[in-house]
């Protein structure tokens, strides 16, 4: 079952809640997470919620909710829903406050949260996705996951226009490949794994932070943390990208190009395999 919670309370998610004068509704003033349930339990929440909490101060909203806090309404909206496998979305916005583009005085941060089933799309982990590039309009703090999403949302759309399933962005002005819509990107050529660097142009992905931090080292694969072009991603042996819900997907097509031999490739396949391990040892399953 779906639910809902909104300003304290659990409710269903028709519910009519939204307030008018919300600066999240007005301004996208506020910031988000999105976690994965695998088994009845939340994957990695503490990385999320330290984001989170990262997220907040980078936009000066008060924070005004403990991690303990935080973490018992996520338990409590995967005991109230039932949910065992799903997503759990949860937003803070700045507050309700007479619309002005400057910060009000003593508003308090709004929190609204959704648990919803949902299942990770095997067949794209299995055969490989095919994405599309576009041009990264977006602003200059992607580092923020702010509920700005606007150029992530004209991204997502471009491969939904040419009936591709993902989108990978990069930056005209350097021929740098960024990330995806809503995902982080890497590649791996003669060995090495390539992924953006750390910086106020792509999202901190709890997924690319498991896999820098704690995979690739354990799998002894060497990584370098380095912008790439469109073209060496073309003429990469592999391709991936990461998120919460995609975990490790191969990216096999990229705009008009093959990558590899048009299969998921070996490194990408023992980084899936090693992430799934990590899952089931934190959550008991995979489902
Ligand atoms: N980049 C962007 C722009 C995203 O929206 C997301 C998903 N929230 C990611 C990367 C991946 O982040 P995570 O691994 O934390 O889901």
């Amino acid at each position: 079952m779906e639910l809902g919670f909104f300003d304290g309370e659990f409710i269903d998610l028709k519910e009519r809640r939204v307030l008018l004068e919300d600066r999240g509704y007005q301004f996208g003033d506020g910031i988000y997470e999105a976690t994965h349930v695998y088994n009845g339990k939340c994957f990695a929440l503490d990385r999320h919620l330290a984001r989170c909490r990262r997220s907040l101060r980078e936009l000066r909203i008060p924070i005004t909710y403990m991690d303990e806090e935080l973490t018992a309404i996520h338990n409590d909206l995967i005991q109230k829903s039932g949910v065992k496998n799903g997503v759990i979305y949860f937003q803070i916005t700045r507050g309700v406050a007479k619309r002005n583009h400057a910060f009000p005085d003593s508003v308090v941060p709004l929190l609204s949260m959704t648990i919803r089933e949902s299942k990770t799309n095997t067949k794209w982990q299995e055969e490989g996705i095919h994405c599309t590039l576009f041009e990264d309009i977006r602003w200059l703090r992607c580092d923020i996951k702010s509920l700005n999403l606007l150029g992530n949302v004209l991204a997502k759309q471009a491969s939904h226009d040419k009936n591709v399933q993902g989108t990978i962005q990069y930056r005209k002005d350097t021929n740098l490949i960024t990330e995806g819509s809503s995902s982080n990107f890497f590649v791996v050529k003669d060995g090495v794994i390539w992924t953006h660097p750390i910086s106020n142009l792509i999202l901190k992905g709890v997924t690319r932070s498991i896999l820098v931090e704690k995979i690739i080292p354990s799998l002894g694969y060497t990584l370098v943390e380095k912008a790439f072009t469109p073209e060496f991603a073309k003429s990469a042996d592999e391709a991936f990208a990461t998120s919460t819900s995609l975990e490790v997907t191969p990216v096999v097509h990229l705009e008009d190009a093959t990558i590899g031999n048009g299969k998921p490739g070996d490194v990408t396949k023992s980084l899936l395999a090693a992430y799934h391990d990590l899952v089931k040892k934190e959550c008991g399953s995979l489902s």
